[in-house]
């Protein structure tokens, strides 16, 4: 019994889960629970089981006599995310420096110089982009060799994923060198830290411009705390 509990409360969760990564769920949208659970063909209980984890990962939020909705970014939020992310990718990449062996950076290499030609060849196919940019990120964490590490790593970037799939990415928006990965992986395969640092930063300040920019562009991120 338990089991089943267990698997249609996993169900439900990665279903939830994905709609609002796809942002089918939009930001603000309340999340009423009989008729999600209606939805869902499920129970309450299980559907409960799934808000929490989804709560857990910060994609979802309870507001007090109002229930529970997609959690909204306010660009506050959304900074603080991102100093997050920038934090801990900063570690991954030195440590992926540190740890990983040749063979493991020359398959890196492979990953990247395919992101970036099809970065170039289709920089409006957003969704492709940001899973393809998302799984070279994820194997640079990987081979940091650090479990807690890479953990908080997929939490930072599921939640930064939100905003970013909700963008439309147009071609003037890049402002980057035209092989941002690559560049990052020759660093990473110089193993000069100062060098590997440096590289990351850069890639990850440009992205938070870019995406903040075009967030803003199309309402996407709330005004400030404190403004209205
Ligand atoms: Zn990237």
């Amino acid at each position: 019994m338990e089991m089943v509990l267990e698997t249609t409360a996993t169900r439900a969760y990665r279903s939830l889960r994905h709609r609002i990564l796809n942002n089918d769920l939009k930001p603000g949208q309340q999340l009423p629970q009989q008729r999600l659970a209606k939805q869902l063909g499920i129970g309450t209980v299980p559907l409960r089981e799934a808000m929490v984890r989804l709560e857990c990962e910060g994609l979802v939020e309870s507001v007090p006599q109002w229930g529970a909705r997609v959690r909204v970014w306010t660009l506050e939020r959304w900074q603080h995310l991102f100093d997050l992310r920038v934090a801990i990718e900063l570690q991954t990449a030195r440590l992926c420096a540190e740890r990983a062996t040749d063979r493991e950076l020359e398959e890196l290499m492979i990953q990247a110089s395919e992101l970036d030609a099809f970065l170039d060849a289709t920089p409006q196919d957003f969704s492709q982009i940001a899973a393809r940019d998302a799984a070279l990120h994820q194997r640079i964490a990987e081979l940091a060799r650090s479990p807690l590490l890479l953990e908080q790593f997929e939490r930072a970037h599921v939640l930064g994923q939100m905003v970013y799939l909700t963008i439309r990415y147009t071609a003037d928006v890049i402002q980057e060198p035209p092989h941002p990965h690559v560049d990052l992986v020759k660093a990473l395969a110089s193993r000069n830290l100062n060098l590997v640092r440096e590289t990351m930063q850069w890639h990850l300040e440009c992205a938070r411009n870019e995406v903040q920019a075009q967030a803003k562009e199309w309402g996407l991120i709330g005004p400030s705390e404190g403004e209205e």
